[in-house]
């Protein structure tokens, strides 16, 4: 799979003074700027231009979740911001449509000592760390290599895990790495139509499984998540055929855990999706505003989504950690057969999973 085309790297003042700014720009393909600004100066998400600068925020945040619904107490690594990759339904169309451009923090390395005291400072919290939710983790791995930073010094710690989730096959970093310990490698995954149709620039599902195949053999830890799932014509067949491809390619006993979530968006994503991807069919459903004001399927169709695939995953292997993702007690207890009951629940739920696999 190809790394992206990316035409332009622009430089923010200070960024080439790490040595994480100096490695990437001579990783990276394409003209190359130097500016000290972040206006949008491209149409679209400006998905072809690569934006190296230093994050003034904190590096490492409590997925922010929200109070009504039962939440996983993830915490986010914010390595990077935006996606080379183009879901029809990616969240982050909304959350920097005035900051267009792929964005590395290049100061990660000088942060990752404070990082990690942050970690060590609390030995009895489990920390569950991934980089994948304000980007794809392994889509601009061959030029970030975050696997290269971040793997050593997470699979010594005792109380975390580094979960790199992706829709690529760029795994080269982490195979050519000799740390396996405390990393998990993760692939969202979608039924065949929808991975064909609405996630632009994302290898195919077979290619997917082929890679957290590879992963296994190399003695990975691996997860899943079927986040969004989608009511689409035919869904049933469309996730049972992945359930199968997952069985032909996969050992579901170094499987950590398989989250599940319905498609929910925020209003204002709704007519960005329409003029972004005008061919898509995932607003084709019928959505109800939750209490978190995302719009989200009716309870009956959440709840025929979930029933469905947990029937099916179970059948498959009954102990691969699944979990709803931003559900409430109710829709867990008629769905899963059983509940966390709240966020600390489920934070305990997932936590001991950590326990069980990596010890
Ligand atoms: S891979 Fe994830 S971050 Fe990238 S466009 Fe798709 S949903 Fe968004």
């Amino acid at each position: 799979m190809p790394c992206y085309p990316i035409k332009e790297t622009i430089v923010e003042e200070g960024a080439l003074k790490s040595p994480m700014g100096r490695q990437i720009l001579r990783r990276t393909p394409g003209r190359f700027s130097q500016k000290s600004f972040d206006a949008p100066v491209h149409n679209g998400m400006g998905k072809d231009a690569l934006h190296l600068l230093n994050h003034n925020g904190e590096f490492l945040k409590p997925c922010p979740g929200t109070k009504e619904y039962i939440c996983c107490g993830y915490q986010i690594l914010n390595v990077a911001t935006n996606c080379p990759l183009d879901c029809s339904y990616c969240i982050l169309q909304s959350y920097f449509l005035n900051q267009p451009n792929l964005k590395i923090h290049v100061n990660l390395e000088e942060n990752l000592a404070g990082i990690l005291a942050c970690i060590d400072k609390n030995p009895h919290q489990v920390f569950r760390v991934g980089t994948g939710e304000f980007a794809d983790s392994l889509a601009l791995d061959p030029i970030a290599r975050w696997t290269d930073i971040l793997m050593g010094p997470f699979s010594t710690r005792k109380n975390a895990v580094l979960e790199f989730k992706t829709k690529t096959t760029h795994i080269e970093g982490l195979t050519s790495s000799p740390h396996r310990n405390r990393i998990i490698v993760s692939w969202s995954l979608n039924s065949p139509l929808i991975s064909a149709t609405e996630e632009k620039g994302a290898a195919t599902l077979k290619q997917r499984l082929e890679a957290a195949r590879k992963c296994q053999s190399e003695g990975f830890v691996v997860s899943f998540h079927f986040d969004p799932l989608i009511a689409h014509e035919n869904w049933r067949e469309g996730y049972l055929k992945t359930i199968e491809l997952m069985d032909r390619y996969l050992n579901p006993r170094g499987i950590i855990w398989i989250s599940m979530g319905s498609l929910r968006f925020m209003p204002g994503l709704k007519p960005i999706i329409r003029k972004r991807h005008p061919r898509s069919i995932i607003l084709n459903g019928e959505f109800i505003p939750g209490l978190d004001g995302k719009a989200r399927y009716f309870k009956p169709i959440r709840m025929e989504l979930f029933h469905f695939m947990r029937e099916k995953l179970e059948n498959w292997h009954r102990d691969t950690g699944l979990y709803l993702c931003m559900e409430s007690d109710e829709i867990w207890r008629k769905t899963m057969g059983w509940s966390p009951g709240n966020s600390d629940g489920l934070k305990r739920f997932l936590d001991d999973r950590v326990r069980k696999i990596f010890g």
